[in-house]
């Protein structure tokens, strides 16, 4: 598998496995055989993963990245195993030095992540896309402070029910069915399912801007069933 395709939600999948470690080998930067250079986005994409492992309480030497050409196998058998000595090193996911020890907490914290992770892409979008060439450059791209702020401050996205003109745009454009729409029905947004995409908050009409982002710990509660149905004045005949 290319390395371009290693992205938060597969890092976060293999650790919800129960692997105490993670090792991406990726082609050598600039020698991409593609015009996307993935490498490139494997590198920032396990960058940010460690300052997420960090955060939830997870060693971040647990995952690796190293760089070789398809002729190295010698690189690939040294760092493998030098990464293998330093996981059995570090002991099993949660009993490393400075780790939650409660397993089945972290895992909820990978899940968590797993949630978040359109939320996560979204808002490092443009620093995932980066090219890296000086390895000066990778310890501070992504820095603590930076990611602590991203998740402590996640935003919910809520539909003000005084302003929603049931058009249904947003529930056609949600990708994951979590907006509960009708016709003629001020549209909810099921907070359990929601993935945090933005998309109905793009594609609300500019004349209506039902959909506000609020503070995660804040959304207000559903309006209730009975009170979402829309009386629309009735045109005049004259
Ligand atoms: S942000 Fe909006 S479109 Fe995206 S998952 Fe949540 S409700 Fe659906
Ligand atoms: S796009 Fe805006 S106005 Fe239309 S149903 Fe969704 S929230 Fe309501």
């Amino acid at each position: 598998m290319c390395s371009g395709r290693v992205d938060i939600a597969l890092l976060s999948r293999a650790f919800l496995n129960g692997l105490d470690g993670v090792f991406v080998g990726a082609c050598r930067l600039d020698e991409c055989n593609y015009v996307t250079n993935g490498n490139y986005y494997a590198l920032t994409t396990v960058l940010l993963f460690k300052r997420i492992m960090e955060y939830i309480g997870v060693n971040p030497e647990r995952l690796m990245i190293q760089f070789m050409s398809s002729a190295e196998a010698n690189v690939f058998v040294e760092s493998v195993n030098n990464f293998v000595k330093k996981i059995k090193g570090i002991g099993p996911l949660g009993k490393g030095m400075g780790e939650a020890g409660d397993i089945k907490i972290l895992m909820e914290r990978f899940k968590n992540i797993m949630n978040l992770v359109p939320y996560i892409k979204l808002m490092k979008n443009d620093k995932l896309a980066v090219r890296l060439k000086d390895p000066k450059d990778y310890d501070e791209f992504f820095t603590k402070e930076e990611i602590e702020e991203m998740l402590m401050n996640v935003v919910a996205y809520y539909i003000m029910p005084e302003k929603c003109q049931a058009c249904m745009l947003c529930a056609r454009r949600c990708p994951v069915e979590a907006i509960i729409s009708a016709k003629s029905e001020i549209h909810v947004i099921d907070q359990e399912k929601c993935i945090k995409c933005g998309s109905c908050f793009d594609v609300c009409p500019e004349r209506i801007r039902a959909v506000t982002k609020v503070p995660a710990s804040e959304v207000p509660p559903p309006i209730p069933e009975n009170q979402r149905r829309i009386m629309r004045k009735e045109r005049q005949v004259s």
